[in-house]
């Protein structure tokens, strides 16, 4: 098989010529590569998907602040509040909400998580993942197609742009894990190639322009708050994909002008938070607070 597969639309064609799905080019290409088996790539990817499920668990038990005091009890509050009454979208809605904090608190507290396709962005992939994988009872095998599905659209993503705040804005981390969420949940409902590509361009260019302003310079606001928001969102482009609802722009012109909008972007709205949430009234005293003057 030829390994170079550097667009969605050479993705494509070659899932159509050889009437294969996205992971099973994306393992036989991995394995390839690394001149291993697909099995072995699967029991890799396997770990990766323990990872996820071990920092939900963990993080769903945990009410530790993080070193800043800023975060680390989001999803206690929720928990207990559905102890008592049930979010006003179903058990679901509240798991994916929940998951995508406690992972991203995981994060902050310095625990173990899979960054997919960042640290920041840690939360809104497994969530989804995992907690529409609980509910509908999927298979390991189903989540592993899943997993390696939404690998594929990071990495041809990154083909073109760097995944990082620092280069594109929060696009390119929280941006590119809603576009792997969707894929990820297309691909376990069953989605055709088309629908999971289209899935993963509605959720990226609705996020187009989304800057990074850490307050304090840490990954903690907006960045842990923001995952259940995307990882939500990723289930919105699911719910059109699946219906037939198509992306006018295709997936690899979306990637375009996510670099172009990276490229226009201010370096002050990069990671250096030297403009935005970072350098409000509050942002300042935070970072006062945890750094002094
Ligand atoms: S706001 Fe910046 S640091 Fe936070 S998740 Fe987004 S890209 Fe990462």
């Amino acid at each position: 098989m030829d390994t170079n597969i550097n667009t969605f639309e050479q993705l494509y064609d070659i899932c159509l010529s050889l009437n294969k799905k996205i992971y099973e080019i994306a393992q036989e290409k991995m394995a390839q590569e690394a001149d291993t088996t697909v099995e072995q790539v699967r029991a890799f990817a396997n770990r990766s998907l323990f990872a996820m499920k071990e920092a939900i668990d963990s993080g769903m038990q945990s009410k530790e602040l993080s070193l800043s005091g800023m975060c680390g009890q989001d999803c206690y509050k929720m928990h207990r509040r559905y102890e008592k009454e049930s979010a006003m979208f179903g058990d679901l809605f509240q798991n994916i909400v929940m998951y995508a904090l406690a992972t991203s608190e995981e994060n902050i507290r310095m625990g173990t998580i899979v960054a997919c396709p960042t640290a920041g962005s840690c939360g809104i992939l497994p969530s989804v993942l995992i907690a529409v994988s609980r509910k509908y009872n999927y298979s390991e095998k189903d989540q592993l197609d899943a997993l390696i599905t939404a690998g594929e659209i990071g990495r041809i993503i990154s083909v073109k742009v760097a995944l990082a705040g620092a280069v594109a804005g929060c696009q390119a981390e929280c941006g590119v894990a809603s576009a792997m969420s969707a894929a990820a949940l297309c691909q376990l409902r069953g989605g055709t190639v088309s629908q999971i590509l289209n899935a993963s361009a509605l959720a990226l260019k609705n996020l187009l322009g989304l800057s990074c302003d850490p307050v304090a310079g840490l990954v903690e606001v907006p960045c842990v708050k923001r995952n259940p928001f995307l990882a939500v969102h990723s289930v919105t482009a699911v719910e059109l994909a699946l219906s037939g609802v198509e992306s006018k722009i295709p997936i690899d012109e979306v990637v375009d002008a996510m670099a172009q909008t990276g490229a226009l972007m201010s370096p002050m709205l990069k990671e250096s938070s030297k403009a935005g949430l970072a350098t409000t009234k509050t942002g300042l005293a935070i970072k006062n607070r945890v750094f002094g003057n």
